[in-house]
């Protein structure tokens, strides 16, 4: 009796089964894996539990503003591919990052470069900046650092340190710059010109019309169920399609075997104001404890946007737990060391593709994820023509 209900079960699992990949997360790396498989004849079926597309990068129009849900996205790259590959699919507007930053009043330039220098020390040449730093960083220069804050003070001394970084990396993360893994802080560029771009990279914009754009264009063929979260049906799930792709916790997929992952929150407040313009710029970074939050978006200004309002949102970092979104991976050691033990698990699975910020626990831009899902679905689809 026990084998002839067991094949009854496989049977129904099998009329189930009707899709080649179930990706779960619409997300860019769940959305890029989608469109390349797609193109090719495979059928995917993308669940994803917000009730909208473009995970973290989605943006919503306001009043005719463009509102990055999820916190201001810039798009920068190196890569030509992958900058031809969005280009591909909607049009980049030409604009630039360059935040703000304020503190105790006072404004300084980002990245750290001759603006900020001037406005710090007064230095006006590139020579009298290189000495300034020469002269704050002399007393670090024997460190091998081993934090964030003995990277920075080795990086750019005192000054820099105390006013632009500490405090705002501290209301960050919620810990001591002294606990954090040094590799955050080597992200910002130091530079001897008047040249306040944030990134280095040789391409840089924002999707006329918002992200979203780009996730329906992906998404197009690939049919997606919104509001629906892989473990409130996993069974189930599991059983419609071969192969998986994942792009969530990857702890929580593995049922917390190896110890729960730490992440870092947000907390974003939207105002709606009837003024032009509130603060001149995008992005302003507030780098003091006086304010709790770390920065304030004026979303009209990443499109260069001429509306007679204008829409705000104030970020407030803030300690994760399971009712909130997982934002950033926490990648000190303690963390790191539960996520290989996850890895290994990943690593060894057949069905499953683990891929993405939250399934790789790693703190990737948007230019990377697709970099990293579009390889990874090259050797998909290279494997699957040589069984042929
Ligand atoms: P996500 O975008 O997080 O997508 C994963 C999706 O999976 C989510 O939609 C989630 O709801 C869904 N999901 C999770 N679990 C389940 C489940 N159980 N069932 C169903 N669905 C599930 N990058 C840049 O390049 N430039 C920037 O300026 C930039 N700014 C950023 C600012 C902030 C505040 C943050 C948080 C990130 C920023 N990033 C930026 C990074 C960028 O957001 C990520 O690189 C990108 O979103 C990662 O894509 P992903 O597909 O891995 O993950
Ligand atoms: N950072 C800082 N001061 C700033 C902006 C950034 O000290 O005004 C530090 C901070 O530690 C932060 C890291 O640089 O976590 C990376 O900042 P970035 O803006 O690149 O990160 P995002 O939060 O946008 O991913």
């Amino acid at each position: 009796l026990f084998r002839i209900i067991n094949i009854i079960f496989t049977q129904i699992f099998c009329m189930l089964k009707k899709y080649d990949y179930l990706i779960v997360g619409a997300g860019f790396y769940g959305a890029v894996s989608a469109y390349e498989l797609n193109k090719k004849g495979y059928k995917c079926l993308v669940i994803e539990k917000r009730n909208h597309i473009g995970g973290n990068c989605y943006t919503e129009t306001v009043d005719g503003i463009n509102v990055h849900k999820y916190g201001a996205h810039i798009f920068h790259t190196n890569d030509r591919e992958i900058w031809e590959y969005v280009n591909q699919l909607v049009e980049f507007n030409r604009y630039t990052n360059s935040p703000v930053a304020i503190n105790n009043g006072k404004l300084y330039n980002l990245p750290f470069n001759m603006n900020t220098f001037y406005q710090i020390w007064g230095v006006r040449t590139p020579k009298e900046a290189v000495d300034k730093i020469a002269e704050q960083t002399e007393k670090y220069k024997d460190v091998n650092p081993q934090n964030l804050e003995e990277q920075a003070l080795k990086l750019v001394g005192d000054d820099i340190y105390n006013i632009l970084i500490k405090e705002y990396t501290e209301k960050q993360w919620g810990m001591k710059a002294t606990e954090l893994p040094a590799f955050i802080i080597k992200r910002l560029p130091i530079r001897f010109t008047f040249d306040n771009n944030y990134f280095n990279d040789t391409y840089q914009g924002v999707p006329i019309g918002g992200y979203t754009k780009i996730f329906e264009k992906l998404l197009e063929e690939t049919e997606v169920l919104l509001k629906t979260d892989f473990f409130a049906n996993r069974e189930y799930f599991e059983a419609l399609a071969d192969k998986i792709i994942y792009t969530g916790p990857i702890d929580k997929f593995f049922n917390y075997e190896a110890g729960k992952l730490n992440y870092r929150s947000l907390r974003f407040e939207n105002e709606s104001l009837d003024i032009e313009n509130f603060q001149g710029n995008a992005v302003v970074n507030y780098t003091s404890h006086e304010e709790t939050f770390t920065r304030i978006i004026e979303h009209k200004h990443f499109e260069f946007g001429t509306q007679k309002n204008t829409i705000i949102t104030k970020e407030y970092p803030q300690d994760w737990n399971e009712n909130l979104e997982p934002y950033y991976p926490v990648n000190d050691s303690v963390n790191n060391k539960i996520y290989r033990e996850y890895k290994k698990k990943a690593d060894a699975s057949e069905k499953v593709i683990f891929g993405g910020r939250l399934a790789e626990y790693k703190y990737y831009d948007m230019h990377q994820i697709i970099g990293s899902a579009l390889s990874k679905m090259k050797k998909i689809l290279n494997n699957e023509k040589e069984k042929l």
